[in-house]
């Protein structure tokens, strides 16, 4: 197959599942190869779901099939046991040894490490590394750099009127915002109140196929270990699945997906969201196409302006934000600490077991589908963590392990600054504390809880509330300048010291206990 000269061997990773992509540009099928390789260590750096794993190996097996079926030549290497230890850059220099391209092509890898680590390998080997832009996204590296440089501080909101503009996305013929707002914020907040949500429909599922249920049983019996199950992996693994899942959400969820974006229900975990951001971010989907669907669902009367605005600020907001605050700010952003937070991660988070309702029912469902929503994910599991005092680095490990959706240059964004205020405020303006009320008021978890969570003190204290009172206690110095604050630290003025006292005994007493670990948690420290 090899015989003749390889001009170039074109890298496609796990998340760039493009044929649209700049990789693509010139390729000419009969001298150029695609090289994919499904790496252990990939899975192993951490303690990755078998949720996450199988998403990644389905995706890129589906992928390698179909250009093979059309004509295209690809060397794909197969995860086997044992080979945990290969690096993606040692598995590349490798096949560089044996197949000796001309030049190898790259999209720019979504990973720091990884662009770095493929950068140095080509070297040795004295071969061309064309690295090229990932056209994927909305906004690029300069454009992002432009948007920093005009700007004494960040905010997304001031990015996202800048994209929308640039985009014409919901924009009025004459320049404006559709609607006369940018943001219909305010109005995506509602709970679902006491009687729950209604009429709510399975989102499409898709069964594992032939090549799907093999990559099953290759997780099963390659990473056995790793949390989680794949008893209900229904994810959508190919280009065509991934246009399924768009049009079932635009179809049936969209028109409700303002209203109750921040909203949780037990043993509900999809409820309106879109689950597309694995789709999206292995490039199945390109945003373009997902907004544009969103835009046409406004535009022919099939949802209204707050759902639809919702939905697109969550794309070419926070999305492309995330993506220009990573690449602005690494590799030093990883190291982010403001807080300095030191405590291990609860064990039970790579379990569930918990009494804490609204953690278990996050953490189940995380462990079940490699799936939460964004409030649960920042205001369940991150909240507590935050609240605790947990190590960002750890946190960060763990959000990059569990989620089918998790790449590092979304996930650490989110997680260190956004959730754990860890960069000091470049992702959100204030740290995103709140008591067990919070979660009491936009869930129906509290019900079913043995905590009061409107208690921070006794037996049944909830332990958000309680570990909320004391980080604000422990923090009061420091987010004293912070005028978003003020109203939280004026309350916990008003806080007697024999209270905040027996607080502080308690959130201690809280610290010792999830600290303790056994044999299930594995350590990465
Ligand atoms: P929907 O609620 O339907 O939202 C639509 C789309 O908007 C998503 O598919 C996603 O592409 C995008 N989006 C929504 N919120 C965000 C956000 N805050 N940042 C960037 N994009 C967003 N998202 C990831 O894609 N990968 C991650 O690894 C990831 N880690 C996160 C970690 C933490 C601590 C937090 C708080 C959020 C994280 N998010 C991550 C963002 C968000 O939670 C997920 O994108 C969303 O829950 C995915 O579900 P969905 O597709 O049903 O989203
Ligand atoms: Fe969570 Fe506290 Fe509510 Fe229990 S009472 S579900 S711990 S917020």
């Amino acid at each position: 197959m090899h015989a003749q000269k390889i001009r170039h061997l074109v890298v496609v990773l796990g998340d760039q599942l493009d044929r649209e992509s700049a990789a693509f540009d010139d390729f000419d099928p009969r001298s150029d190869l695609v090289w994919m390789a499904e790496v252990a260590h990939e899975s192993e750096k951490v303690w990755s779901t078998k949720a996450r794993i199988a998403m990644f190996l389905a995706a890129m097996r589906h992928f390698a099939a179909a250009l093979r079926r059309d004509g295209v030549r690809v060397v794909y290497q197969r995860v086997n046991e044992g080979d945990d230890l290969l690096s993606l850059e040692a598995a590349l220099a490798q096949s560089l040894a044996t197949l000796q391209p001309q030049a190898v092509i790259l999209v720019e890898p979504g990973e720091w490490a990884v662009r770095e680590a493929l950068r140095l390998c080509a070297k040795p080997q004295g071969v061309a590394l064309d690295e090229r832009e990932d056209r994927h996204f909305l906004c690029s590296h300069g454009e992002f750099a432009s948007h920093v440089a005009s700007r004494r501080q960040l905010r997304m909101e001031y990015f996202y009127r800048e994209m929308r503009r640039k985009l014409r996305v919901l924009i009025t013929p004459s320049g404006g915002p559709e609607g006369g707002k940018w943001n219909y914020d305010a109005q995506n907040r509602k709970s679902f109140g006491k009687s729950g949500p209604v009429r709510l429909r399975e989102p499409v599922a898709f069964e594992p196929d032939v090549l799907t249920r093999e990559v099953i049983k290759d997780v099963n019996r390659i990473f056995p270990g790793h949390p989680g199950t794949l008893d209900d992996f229904d994810w959508p693994v190919t280009r065509e699945q991934a246009l399924t899942a768009l049009r079932d959400f635009i179809d049936h969820r969209l028109a409700n997906f303002g209203d109750h974006q921040d909203a949780m229900w037990s043993d509900e975990p999809w409820l309106y969201h879109s689950r597309l951001s694995a789709a999206l971010n292995l490039k199945l989907l390109n945003p373009r196409e997902v907004v544009s669907a969103a835009e046409l669902a406004y535009r022919e009367k099939r949802a209204r302006l707050a759902d639809v605005e919702g939905f697109i600020r969550q794309i070419v907001g926070w999305r492309e934000y995330a993506r220009g605050v990573y690449w602005q700010l690494m590799p030093g952003y990883i190291e982010g600490n403001a807080l300095q937070a030191d405590a291990p991660l609860p064990e039970f988070f790579w379990t569930g077991e918990t009494d804490m309702q609204c953690l278990r029912q996050t953490l189940k469902q995380t462990l079940r589908y490699g799936y939460a929503h964004h409030i649960q994910r920042l205001m369940v599991t991150g909240l507590f963590s935050l609240l605790l005092g947990v190590n960002p680095r750890r946190i960060h490990e763990w959000y990059l392990a569990v989620y089918v959706d998790a790449v590092e240059w979304v996930e650490l964004p989110n997680t260190l600054g956004m959730s754990q205020y860890a960069d000091g405020g470049v992702m959100a303006s204030k740290p995103y504390v709140a008591s067990g009320k919070y979660i009491q008021r936009m869930s129906n978890y509290c019900d079913s809880c043995r905590y009061n969570p409107g208690k921070s003190t006794g037996e049944d204290a909830c332990p958000f509330t309680t570990l909320y009172w004391d980080f604000l206690g422990r923090h009061e110095k420091q987010l004293q300048g912070n005028q978003r604050m003020s109203l939280q630290l004026r309350n916990l003025a008003r806080v007697d010291s024999k209270t905040r006292r027996a607080i502080a005994v308690r959130a201690a007493d809280l610290r010792r206990l999830y600290a303790v670990s056994s044999a299930v948690r594995r350590n990465y420290q």
